[in-house]
């Protein structure tokens, strides 16, 4: 038996979004049934569904992995969640729970793979649909508490560009008495200056023009350059601990790297598909480190949440109907999100194509 609920998705890679319906299991004994209330628009969800990193698994694929939702139906081994609690769901519904990485809370580094919340083949086989939907039902080990002093919309985005941001800010020090340059100001962007002022660094943001400068000092910037501008990278060489690259396309990774002061590292979270030349003087130079890192897993995600409740810290967030996606699709791939799309999914049942 299965639930039929409505929900947003791509028949084709590329194709608009349109209303579509997708089956939910019934709830196992592990399992948590939840009413989603809010979903974010992650830039991966578009490169997905523009086919960018291959071809759809799935017709209708639906994306969404940056989801808040209250919890209506739990099974009956299920001990972490309640019925009326809030609840999230980021990028990953399952994983092998028993390799050296999942075993270490590394979830997302499962040597088996994980199961991402949407376009993948989970453990029984099903293909993955996620959170452009009314409703979804997950195990409840890949369920997160949401603290009810997080506003649900503002909150949604913490699921991905939250935990993807705090994660390497985390690993890397970021701290009193550290220099962050958070590069590209979009949706993870703009979260990475919250997390590294709530951590307590100093926040520059590299932005491409001079277009995003108030915004970045009302969101929190110490100060802000136009990475457009040559005289940039001259002016800030050799000078932060962290050079936070959030950016969905290639940049000039080795001009990045001489931004960083001695044993600095690049972290890298911004997905390019395309290979990014490394000049290996601008790497060993003040001895500085290129690192990658991919949200995190369930125990770190619980964290941040608690970070983001005791710091006040969400996102900046334009909620939209399930006919307004494609419209914040657009906005997002002209770099004109300010600085997270959040789709209201009390809209999905009565939106109509979007043509
Ligand atoms: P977003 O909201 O679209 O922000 C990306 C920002 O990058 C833009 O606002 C823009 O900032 C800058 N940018 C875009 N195109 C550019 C170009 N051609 N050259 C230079 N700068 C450009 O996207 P997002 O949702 O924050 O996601 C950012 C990237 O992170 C995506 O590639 C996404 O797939 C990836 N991601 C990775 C993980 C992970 O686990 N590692 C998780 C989530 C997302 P300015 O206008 O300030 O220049
Ligand atoms: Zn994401
Ligand atoms: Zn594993």
């Amino acid at each position: 038996m299965t639930t039929t609920v409505h929900a947003f998705g791509a028949r084709e890679a590329g194709a608009p979004f349109e209303p579509v319906t997708v089956e939910r299991r019934d709830v196992g004994p592990h399992d948590v049934k939840l009413d989603i209330e809010f979903c974010g628009i992650c830039h991966s969800d578009i490169h997905f569904a523009d086919g960018d990193f291959g071809p759809l698994p799935i017709s209708p694929l639906v994306p969404g992995h940056e989801i808040v939702g209250v919890v209506t139906e739990v099974g009956d081994a299920v001990r972490k969640h309640r019925v009326g609690d809030r609840v999230g769901i980021g990028c990953m519904v399952n994983s092998c729970r028993e390799c050296e990485n999942c075993l270490q809370g590394e979830e997302q580094y499962c040597l088996k793979g994980h199961t991402l919340v949407f376009g993948n083949i989970d453990r029984d086989r099903s293909v993955t649909q996620g959170g452009y939907s009314e409703m979804i039902v997950a195990n409840e080990d890949f369920v997160v508490r949401v603290p009810d002093v997080l506003d649900p919309a503002s909150a949604a985005p913490l699921l991905c560009a939250g935990i993807t941001v705090y994660a390497p800010l985390k690993r890397w020090g970021a701290g009193p008495g550290k220099r962050v340059a958070v590069v590209g100001l979009g949706g993870l962007g703009h979260m990475g200056v919250k997390m590294a002022k709530a951590m307590g660094a100093d926040v520059t943001v590299l932005s491409r023009s001079e277009s995003k400068r108030q915004d970045a000092l009302d969101l929190g910037a110490d100060a802000y350059y136009a990475s457009g501008d040559t005289a940039t990278f001259q002016t800030l060489a050799n000078t932060f601990d962290i050079v936070l690259n959030t950016v969905s396309a290639p940049i000039d990774i080795n001009a990045h790297l001489g931004l960083l002061r001695l044993r600095g590292t690049l972290a890298n979270v911004g997905v390019s598909t395309e290979p990014m030349p490394l000049n290996a003087f601008a790497l060993m130079n003040n001895e500085r480190t290129i690192a990658g890192s991919q949200f995190a897993g369930i125990r770190e995600t619980q964290e941040m949440l608690d970070f983001c409740a005791e710091h006040d810290v969400t996102a900046q967030v334009e909620v939209v109907a399930g006919d307004q996606i494609n419209d914040a699709v657009a906005r997002v791939l002209s770099s004109d999100v300010r600085y997270r799309f959040v789709i209201d999914a009390s809209t999905l049942a009565e939106s109509t194509p979007a043509h």
